[in-house]
Order: C-alpha cells, then structure tokens, then sequence
C-alpha cells in the first residue's frame, strides 16, 4: 500500500463529544462547546477574544470585513500561500501586492516588505509557513511606523510561538485552521483570533449574520435584530464538539508529530550535508510544530525526478504552492516585479508524508528510499 501525504486522526474523544453535542439541544452555533472552544484558545494562546468559523477562509474574510477596505486600498502579503490568504481580500476590494520569501525560507521578506508600503496600504499579512514564525518584532515595528493593520495567517501555525509568544497571539488579528491537513482537525473549521479590541463588539455582530444577537443572549438587549452587514460564519456546535476533543489531546498530538520531525531531520542531515537538498531552516526565535518536513532539492527537474521516484516507491510526496503573482487569475493583475525566492520554493519544494499515525520504522523506510535515490544519482 502506498504511503499517502496525509491521513486525518480522530482520538476518539471527538465522538463522545459529538453524541454530547447532539443530544444537548443546541446543535446550531455558539453553544456550550463553541464557548468551550473559544475560552480554551483565549487561555492557552494568550488571545483577546476568539470567534470560531467554518474554515480559516471565513476568518479572513470576517477580518477584511471588520477593517473595511475601498476600492485603492492596498494589501502586503506573500506571493507563495494558499489562495484563501489573498481572495478575501479581493472580495472587499482591496488590491494586493505580493512580496518576496526569504532565500533562506518561504516566509515573507519583512526587510523587502517597505520598499511596497505606499500611501494606500492598509495592512499587511504575513504568513507562518511551514509552522516557522515570521520575525514578528520586525513586522510590528514596520506596521506601529505605517499605521498598518497585521494579521497573521497561522493556519500552519497552531502552538508554535515567536519569542515564546504563541502564533496568532501578536498580530491585529490571527488566523487558524482546522482543514483536514492541519495539526489539529475538524475535517473543514477555523478560528478568527481578535487581538486589537476595538474590532470584538463588531465581531460578534458580523459573526452573526450582522444581528445584536449575542448581546440579546448576554440578557444585554430585550430584543435583537439587524444592526450591521454580516454574514453566516458560525460552524455547528457538533463541529465546536470536534475541535473541543482534539484540543484536548493537542499535547500528544504535538509531541508525536515532532518526533517525526526530528526523525527525518536526524535520518536526512547527512544527505543534506552531502549537498543533495536542503532541510528546512528554523531561527533561534521561531520553535518547531511539526506541521510539516519538507526538502529543498537544487532544482525543478530534480525535484519532479524525486516526486516520481518516491511515488514509484510507494511514497506519495507532494510540491506546494504556485506563487500567486504566476497564477492564471492573478497574473494580468500583477505589477510584473519578478519574486525569484518565491518562484524558487514553487519550483524546489517537496513535503514528505506527515500525519499523526505515520509510525517512526514508516519514516525510517521513506528516508532510505530517498538515500537509495542520492545514491543512483551519484553513480
Ligand atoms: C489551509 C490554509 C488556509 C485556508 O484554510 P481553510 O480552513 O481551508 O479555509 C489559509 N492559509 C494557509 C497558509 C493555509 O495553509
């Protein structure tokens, strides 16, 4: 059987919940477990106020409603991200420019970030890949000196931190996600984390569908009704229900997944040494969430020849992203500036499987298969 990329975990306790959920009376949003949810990430990561959602897309999406874009309005981000960092802001019509990675590594290039802050930007969005922090002091200074809104796209990111800070604790606003491929997983689920509080009274009311609905319930109102524009971003409590029972094994879910890390950095550090790829690179103020081991190799042909091989070897390894200023949607909106360092993790970058279940004998076999691969090449 073929070794595949991902394979969702469920613990177990996440079914208990979701009979409790069923049972409770209230399966719509913000019920028990909903509540539950939000209190255990404001404690845990240190945020303000959290708002669950149906996917990180919404959460995004109910951030760009609360900044308020208008047409002009200009947005910094990466280039290599997924399309969900960048559409919602489309949607509220903004425009974006995207910015380099590093050399070093795919996260965004704060020292280049400046050069694009024009009169017209409004924020900037940085995103965490990989689980690796962006140098966040760098990215608030810049942001405190422009008056520019910082959201962080954690949804790589879940318990990693920046100078012990967790991820999605210092920015405006951070964002997580519960997609079936992340750490922790309700199949399709996200949390807006609100850090600034001028934005949660608002919140609240664009999370539920632009009503004073929350505030009626609080007992703060005697009726409630329509008082914003807003939209439908609460998922059900039975999905609350499963986020609940995967926090509650986030400690082991974490500690297993760096241990498959750490494997494949110890089994594949002397290939690397030998110049056949790179391994991921993370600085002393970022610490590791085993969200994902990728390789870099010296090039797209060796790259795809690796892809190939370990598939015939019955290892499915994926590439990642396509930088978003190439894309078929994006590129007649470019300005044209070339973003090599993103065009080189497009074209370099290969994930190895990672999942929760993956046994460490599994990872020892894969990392042999791509030693048996440097070895043919080097003959
Ligand atoms: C997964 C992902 C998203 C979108 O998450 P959804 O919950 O699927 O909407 C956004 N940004 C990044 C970097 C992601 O990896």
């Amino acid at each position: 059987m073929k070794i595949p990329f991902n394979k969702p975990w469920f613990a177990g306790h996440e079914i208990q919940h979701i009979v409790n959920a069923a049972y409770s009376g209230h399966i719509s949003g913000n019920g028990p477990y909903t509540r539950k949810c939000h209190s255990l990430f404001e404690e845990r990561y240190g945020i303000k106020k959290c708002f669950l959602t149906t996917s990180c897309t919404d959460a995004f999406e109910m951030a760009c409603l609360l900044i308020g874009f208008k047409p002009g309005d200009e947005v910094i981000m990466p280039s290599f991200t997924f399309v969900s960092t960048a559409n919602p802001f489309l949607l509220r019509g903004a425009s974006i420019r995207f910015a380099d990675s590093t050399a070093a590594h795919p996260n965004i290039d704060v020292d280049a970030m400046e050069a694009l802050i024009t009169p017209a930007t409004k924020a900037i969005v940085v995103v965490h890949y990989a689980g690796v922090a962006v140098d966040m002091d760098a990215v608030m200074h810049l942001a405190a000196k422009h008056e520019l809104v910082v959201i962080e796209d954690a949804a790589h990111a879940i318990e990693s931190t920046y100078k012990g800070k967790p991820l999605g604790s210092i920015g405006h606003f951070g964002m997580f996600s519960f997609h079936e491929t992340k750490n922790i997983s309700t199949g399709e689920g996200g949390m807006l984390a609100i850090n600034d509080p001028k934005y949660i009274r608002r919140a609240e009311i664009i999370w539920e569908k632009g009503t004073d609905r929350a505030a009626f319930f609080r007992g703060e109102t005697d009726k409630y009704g329509w008082v914003d524009i807003g939209s439908s971003f609460l998922p059900s409590d039975i999905t609350a229900g499963v986020l609940y029972g995967q926090m509650q094994q986030a400690d082991e879910i974490q500690k297993k997944r760096i241990e498959i890390w750490n494997r494949y950095y110890h089994n594949l550090k002397p290939l690397a040494d030998q110049g056949f790829f790179e391994l991921p690179r993370i600085p002393d103020y970022a610490v590791n969430n085993g969200h994902m081991f990728y390789l870099l190799m010296p090039d797209e042909q060796g790259r795809n020849e690796m892809i190939d091989y370990l598939n015939a070897n019955m290892v499915q390894s994926v590439f990642h992203y396509l930088p978003l200023h190439r894309s078929k949607f994006f590129t007649p909106l470019h300005d044209g500036r070339a973003l090599p360092n993103a065009d080189r993790f497009a074209a370099t970058l290969l994930r190895l499987p990672f999942f929760y279940e993956l046994p460490l004998t599994i990872v020892d076999m894969i990392c042999e298969r791509i030693g048996r691969f440097c070895a043919a090449k080097n003959s």
